[in-house]
């Protein structure tokens, strides 16, 4: 991203001219068999030797082949793109791709050392090598977390503006990375709750809320702006709501796919009726779940939602209990009618408080 100069500068930078290289003219070829003073000398790429074209003396092996890897159509493209790097990478914009890697053999002889130190010291500059490494550690939890590459692409815009903006110096950067790949969960509509992402980073939940806050007022982020789908348009108050968690819940523990959506019905139905509002999205989810699969007659333990959710399961019984209380309201009568759900199922209040 390039920035213009907002004010002249009061003296114009001097030029400085660079040097030129050239060939050194001084130097000439010529074949020590026929010492002719106008050698023909052929490059043979296909075998990589350098020939004599008078006498076929091979004078040199091993020639590159500096001849482009593709045809051009240099009028159909603009540009002649006869060299090939790295495929351009626009989170990297403005900073050198290409690197040299320095081997560690030098047959004992130590100079490798010195050479790796030379490269490293010239290679980057330290907010490169700090934005690299932020970009490595972003890859490797969104691996570890087996979220696809769109998600560790966006927490990595999302790092490299709030490191570009100094949104968050003196911040940890693990709480800044974490904070970047909750964000980016969340805009992908894939979310994580902050106990998952605070248990794959091991950043306290305290620190990564406090850098979720800055980044969430500096980029004026609403929940799933990114991408704006029907489901959020129609239903506002809907996004990021439990419903958000079912889908990845309900696979983890194994339930059939018809139990997602009614149960997200219920959750819908008990937030219109104010049921359990004020309870976090993660305990709402949990609750219903249970609520849910008692319900159909797929019975889960509450140990079980516990641990895929990540809530106590006194929490998931108290919103069960919530729930429990206006059964009639929540479960609609098609659903019994059909036969799927049964009231008498759900297990009767009876929990220990
Ligand atoms: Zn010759």
């Amino acid at each position: 991203m390039a920035y213009s100069q907002p004010f002249p500068l009061a003296q114009p930078p001097p030029k400085v001219q660079p040097p030129t290289y050239g060939p050194d003219l001084a130097v000439r070829l010529i074949c020590p068999e026929c010492r002719d003073p106008n050698p023909a000398i052929v490059e043979e790429f296909s075998s990589g030797d350098l020939v004599c074209g008078t006498c076929g003396l091979v004078l040199g092996d091993r020639v590159v082949d500096t001849r482009s890897e593709w045809r051009t159509f240099a009028n159909d493209e603009g540009d002649d793109p006869s060299r090939v790097g790295a495929a351009s990478d626009p989170l990297m914009e403005g900073m050198e791709q290409l690197d040299t890697t320095i081997s560690f053999r030098d047959g004992g002889s130590g100079i490798a050392r010195e050479l790796q130190r030379a490269a490293s010291r010239s290679q980057a500059s330290r907010s490169e090598r700090n934005l690299l490494q932020a970009f490595r550690d972003i890859a490797s939890w969104c691996d570890q977390f087996s979220l696809p590459k769109t998600i560790s692409d966006i927490a990595k815009q999302l790092y490299k503006r709030s490191d570009e903006e100094k949104l968050l110096r003196g911040k940890p950067l693990d709480a800044v990375i974490a904070a970047c790949i909750f964000i980016a969960c969340r805009q992908a509509h894939v979310p994580r709750t902050f106990r998952e992402i605070c248990n794959l980073t091991h950043v306290s939940k305290k620190v990564l809320g406090q850098c979720y806050k800055a980044l969430e007022q500096a980029f004026n982020l609403t929940p799933g702006a990114s991408a704006t789908t029907d489901r959020h348009l129609t239903t506002p108050a809907a996004a990021r709501g439990p419903e958000d968690l079912l889908v990845r819940y309900c696979n983890h523990l194994d339930l059939p796919p018809n139990v997602q959506p009614i149960c997200s019905d219920i959750i819908i139905q008990a937030r219109e009726l104010g049921i359990a509002d004020g309870r976090s999205p993660v305990s709402i989810a949990g609750g219903a779940i249970y609520f849910t699969c008692h319900l159909l007659g797929k019975v889960k333990s509450a140990k079980d939602i516990s641990t895929v959710a990540g809530v106590s399961e006194g929490t998931i019984k108290l919103v069960y209990r919530l729930y429990y209380a206006e059964k009639e309201k929540l479960v609609k009568e098609e659903w019994v009618k059909e036969g799927k759900a049964d009231l008498s199922r759900l297990p009767v209040d009876s929990f220990s408080k």
